[in-house]
């Protein structure tokens, strides 16, 4: 497979086009990004680690029935998938409280949320990804009733996947985002599922490792996606 132009250069990855319509490839760059871009770095292997990463988890997820856009690694830090049609919103679960809800609900990091709450951005960087409703979603067409009720239905089976599969390796899945997109009408898992959109806390430390590491300045932030890649058995190299 080969890449024929760029289409779009996120802040972690890039987009080309290929031969086929229906394929892009999607590059894993080095770039790490904070605060909707305001801070952004470089970090040696972190494309290579995001890859590998997100290739093992989709194929666990497409395992466990959610479609995804997965189709082949095409080299390190290069994935083949499937060209989405992607909705502009971001879906997130949390488990425990992190990160922007305590903010929000000024309630203390690491409380269990039973049951887990959902909830959804806006994918707007110049807005800072506002937090959106259903109704929003709908008002201003970014998806429908279904594709919505759809979106909410994959995200909590994503959970219930995934978090055996953190508890084995010894880590909490805290919280996540996913971004889906359309293909044919249906609704497929696009984007990643790494250590950049999500959190992971050791079971018994409660060391964090995953992108809060670079959020806060906490140093060792690929050694902690290599270390939560090596526990799960994913091959880097
Ligand atoms: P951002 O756009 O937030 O800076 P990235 O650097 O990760 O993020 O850029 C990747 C872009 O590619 C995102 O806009 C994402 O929505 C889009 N994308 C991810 N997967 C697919 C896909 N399978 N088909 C089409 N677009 C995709
Ligand atoms: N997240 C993401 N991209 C975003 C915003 C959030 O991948 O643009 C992830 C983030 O890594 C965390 C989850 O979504 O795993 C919830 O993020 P939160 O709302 O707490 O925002 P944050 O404080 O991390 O910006």
């Amino acid at each position: 497979m080969q890449k024929v132009s760029e289409l779009y250069r996120g802040k972690a990855k890039t987009v080309y086009t290929t031969e086929d319509p229906s394929l892009l490839v999607l590059h894993f760059r080095n770039d790490t990004s904070a605060f909707d871009g305001e801070r952004i770095e470089q970090l040696d292997r972190k494309g290579m680690v995001n890859n590998k990463f997100n290739h093992f988890i989709m194929s666990k997820l497409e395992e466990g029935g959610v479609e995804t856009q997965l189709e082949s690694l095409l080299s390190d830090d290069e994935a083949v998938v499937k060209k989405l049609d992607m909705i502009p919103v971001e879906c997130v679960v949390r488990n425990v409280s992190a990160g922007s809800i305590t903010r929000r609900l000024g309630v203390e990091e690491g409380l269990d949320l039973n049951p887990p709450t959902f909830e959804f951005f806006l994918k707007n960087d110049a807005l800072h990804d506002p937090m959106v409703n259903e109704y929003h979603i709908q008002s201003f067409g970014w998806a429908t009733e279904s594709q919505i009720s759809e979106m909410k239905r994959l995200t909590f089976k994503v959970n219930d996947i995934l978090k055996p599969l953190f508890d084995a390796a010894g880590l909490i899945l805290v919280d996540y985002k996913l971004e889906f997109g359309l293909s044919d009408g249906k609704i497929v898992l696009g984007d990643e599922f790494t250590p950049d959109g999500c959190r992971l806390w050791d079971k018994e430390t409660r060391e964090k490792l995953d992108k809060d590491r670079f959020r806060q300045g906490l140093g060792s932030v690929v050694e902690a996606y290599e270390e939560v890649a090596k526990r799960l058995g994913v091959t880097l190299d």
